[in-house]
């Protein structure tokens, strides 16, 4: 902007001093004008005088020889001409007064002159006059010719000065215009060059301004299109970061591998249903949906298939659901769908049964057909829960029972679930102190033979009595404990009790007893377990063929591969191997033949069964010749009647262990029954 100021400013300087130089040239010029016709009116004028003086003295010549000829021969003809030359004369006279009339010195003179013209003029009449009345000649006339004779002299004298006069005039007058007009030339010049001077200095200026202003226009086109690329760029990098913040923030609300909504977002959606449905009074549900025996398939088929078979139960779920509702991934194999508006708590059963039948049917992944079934939990806005937490919690705490009421089945909240959660809180808090307080016990239940009603061994079970909570069952302490990792202590301790119990009765000379011990999962799982049980029954100093461990069929197939060598290794030592609740767990029955196991026990819900359920001895006959065919020891727990105890005596099944013939009981009680039931066998045997 400056530089286009300053450009403009100097063009218009070059052009005012153009301007001013042309008029200064034509005012020169004009004034050149003016003194050259000047100079030229003073040479014509003095030209003029000159002449007309010149002309005035031939006249009077003319005027003095035609008076002096007439004075002479007395002709007519030269007196004609006398009168000619009178008025040529004072007509040059008129003349000469008229161009001289500004100058007040020659006009003094031309006043002179005119007496000395009249004097001539008078003194040439009186010649005449003579000549005429008296006849003299010249001769006579001589006194009159000398006068006249002087006059003219006298007349030609001042001509002479009055010629000279202007002739002075004009040198004077043609100088000064020469001078005038030498200087104006000068003037002229100086002026044509100081103008073309400045007009080029300026010219140039603004020219090379011009080509500056070019360069800088370029310049600043330049700049202008880098700036303008700089701008598309920064254009693209903005738009680049809004892509890259909106797939930020879509990973950061979003499970990468279902693309649903996370945990995060699924909040940020229950708490919009929260606001929505204070302000029309309304309900909705949280339902957790949480898949059965996903680990087997990503176990047996590798995780690549598991992720497919997510991806694929995600796409259906959402097209199980309305547009309004959330289905959301927590990861692992639990979704949660949050069905937004809901008129009553019925409406959730039907869209709890939907996305069950939708997780049922079979899907197909490079060429499996996979068929997995799901268990979902439900929590209802406001009742059981009025934040997205507690509303998740509770439909959790829900599935979990729906699970444990059997697979593929949906399960309502209930608050006393909830006091369960809290129980298991309270539980696990009590539990970190409960081995160190010695506040376990052992109880042990016997194990009979059917066909010899000997006592053949114990199971023991763990008994946890609270000072303040009193005795608490370990149905609910073992579950928690695993799931906190107290088991692993809580085990140990087990078994070292019931290897030393089992070695006390050996020394006070009881009968030896065989030892079951239940082992979790966990336990036995853990990479410790065969040293810690080495070295357990080196100290208690038990014989290891009267240990027995009981493991359920998940524990044991948990590590498959490890589980074999696990198996032989305790084999080996001498231990034995019982597959505890046998038929709740897997249906695949290979591993019995794989495994070096000893005994099955039948599960007591079968066993319960036998008498009640007709159909349930079907699978009662055939776990116990299955166990036969294999060589295995089959022992029916839970045996509680004398009918199931003459059942599954018909179908010689090994042994028997239930309330039928005793509850776990403390060691000092199981000497007492085991000394009764030495007598009751001494007295049958007798
Ligand atoms: P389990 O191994 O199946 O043990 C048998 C359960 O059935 C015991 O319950 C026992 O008291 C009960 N029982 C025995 N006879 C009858 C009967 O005729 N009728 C009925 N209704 N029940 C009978 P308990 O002692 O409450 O133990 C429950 C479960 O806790 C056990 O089931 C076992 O899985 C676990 N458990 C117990 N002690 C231990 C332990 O020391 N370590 C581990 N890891 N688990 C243990
Ligand atoms: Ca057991
Ligand atoms: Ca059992």
């Amino acid at each position: 902007m400056k530089t286009e100021s300053l450009f403009k400013r100097k063009v218009q300087l070059a052009f005012g001093f153009a301007m001013l130089t042309l008029l200064l040239m034509g005012a020169l010029s004009y004034r050149w004008m003016v003194l050259s016709d000047e100079s030229n009116q003073w040479v014509r004028h003095t030209h003029e005088v000159l002449t007309s003086i010149q002309n005035l003295r031939l006249a009077m010549e003319s005027l003095r020889s035609s008076s002096r000829e007439f004075a002479l021969t007395g002709r007519e003809s030269d007196l004609d001409l006398f009168h000619a030359n009178v008025i040529a004369v004072k007509q040059d006279q008129d003349d000469l007064r008229k161009l001289t009339a500004d100058n007040p010195i020659q006009q003094n003179r031309l006043a002179a002159l005119a007496d000395l013209v009249a004097e001539n003029i008078e003194n040439s009449e009186a010649i005449i006059r003579l000549r005429r009345t008296q006849g003299l000649t010249v001769a006579a006339t001589a006194s009159l010719t000398d006068r006249g004779q002087k006059g003219a002299d006298d007349f030609e004298a001042l001509a002479d000065k009055l010629q000279s006069e202007e002739m002075g005039l004009r040198k004077l007058r043609f100088a000064a215009t020469e001078r005038d007009l030498s200087q104006t030339k000068i003037i002229l010049f100086t002026g044509t060059m100081l103008g073309m001077l400045i007009t080029g200095v300026a010219g140039w200026s603004a020219l090379r301004d011009s080509t500056m202003r070019t360069q800088a226009e370029a310049h600043l086109v330049q700049k202008v299109q880098e700036l303008n690329r700089s701008n598309e760029e920064l254009v693209r990098l903005a738009d680049a970061a809004r892509t890259m913040t909106q797939q930020m923030t879509h990973a950061a609300e979003h499970d990468a591998l279902t693309g649903l909504p996370n945990r995060l977002l699924l909040n940020e959606s229950i708490d919009r249903a929260i606001t929505f449905a204070q302000r029309h009074e309304i309900q909705f549900a949280v339902l957790v949906l949480d898949l059965d025996g996903f680990k087997h398939i990503n176990d047996s088929l590798g995780h690549p298939t598991g992720d497919k078979l997510l991806q694929s139960l995600a796409k259906r779920l959402v097209q199980c659901v309305r547009s309004t509702d959330t289905v959301s991934r927590q990861g692992g194999d639990e979704f949660v769908v949050l069905i937004s508006e809901i008129d009553h708590p019925q409406d959730a059963i039907s869209m709890s049964r939907r996305l069950l039948d939708v997780v049922a049917g079979a899907t197909s992944i490079e060429k499996h057909d996979l068929h997995i079934t799901a268990s979902i939990g439900v929590s209802i806005y406001p009742d059981d829960g009025r934040d997205a937490e507690t509303l998740i919690k509770n439909a959790d705490t829900a599935m979990f029972h729906a699970k444990e009421n059997g697979r593929q089945s949906f399960q309502f909240f209930r608050s006393a679930m909830n006091v369960q959660a809290v129980e298991r809180q309270m539980i696990e808090e009590h539990l970190r102190r409960a081995l160190e307080r010695q506040e376990f016990t052992l109880h042990y239940q016997p194990k009979i033979n059917i066909a010899t009603g000997v006592v053949t061994g114990v199971e023991a079970l763990i008994r946890w009595t609270h000072p303040t909570l009193g005795s608490i069952s370990p149905g609910q302490f073992i579950p928690v404990a695993e799931s906190c990792g107290l088991i692993a202590p809580i085990g140990d301790w087990v078994l070292r009790e019931a290897c030393a119990q089992a070695q006390a009765w050996a020394k006070a000379g009881l009968p030896m007893l065989t030892v079951a011990v239940n082992v979790s999962a966990m336990q036995f799982r853990n990479e410790t377990f065969l040293d810690d049980l080495r070295v357990i029954l080196s100290e208690t100093g038990l014989d290891p063929r009267y240990l027995e461990l009981e493991l359920t069929e998940g524990a044991l197939m948990k590590r498959a591969e490890l589980t074999a060598s696990i198996l032989s290794t305790l084999r080996e030592s001498g231990v034995r191997v019982a597959v505890d609740d046998f038929g709740t767990g897997y249906s695949s029955l290979s591993y019995l033949r794989k495994f070096p196991l000893d005994a099955i026990k039948i599960d007591q819900s079968f066993v319960g069964q036998i008498t009640t359920v007709p159909d349930e001895t079907v699978i009662v006959r055939a776990i116990i010749s299955m166990g036969r065919s294999l060589n295995l020891r089959v022992i029916a727990e839970g045996v509680e009647t004398q009918e199931q105890l003459d059942f599954l005596k018909a179908h010689r099944c090994d042994e028997a262990q239930g309330y039928f013939f005793s509850r776990p009981v403390p060691p000092q009680e199981l000497v007492k029954f085991l000394e009764t039931q030495l007598i009751l066998s001494e007295g049958l045997q007798h």
